[in-house]
């Protein structure tokens, strides 16, 4: 395998937030609220964020839920409109990537601190 080349394979496209990473959003409804992140869609860049964000759907009735009614569940927040929170800094920073040998290393711009546990 070369090792420059610089080829990119969508599925590998990577995004600076994980799944487990708490984010703070920083713009909309839900600006300043924190949570952790449930998890990433990384087709539509959007990321579901625990108890953020919390929609609300009609249901019709079903054997499941004879009555119908009204069910609320977390949607998804574009991920330019989250930044990270740093563990560290604990501040909403952005976020850096580094190679280490083969490890894509994601650290905070503030405090420079690695983010991923090494
Ligand atoms: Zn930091």
């Amino acid at each position: 395998m070369a090792k420059s080349g610089g080829k990119i394979e969508p599925r590998t496209r990577h995004f600076r937030i994980k799944k487990g990473d708490t984010v703070e959003v920083i713009q909309g409804k839900e600006n300043g609220k924190r949570g952790k992140v449930m998890r990433v869609m990384s087709g539509d860049e959007r990321v579901v964020i625990e108890r953020v964000n919390f929609i609300k759907r009609h249901v019709r009735p079903s054997q499941k839920t004879p009555q119908g009614g009204v069910i609320e569940r977390e949607a998804g927040i574009h991920i330019s409109n989250v930044k990270l929170v740093c563990p560290s800094c604990n501040e909403a920073v952005r976020v850096g990537v580094r190679m280490e040998g083969d490890d894509r290393i994601r650290f905070c711009k503030k405090c420079n601190v690695q983010v991923d546990k090494g």
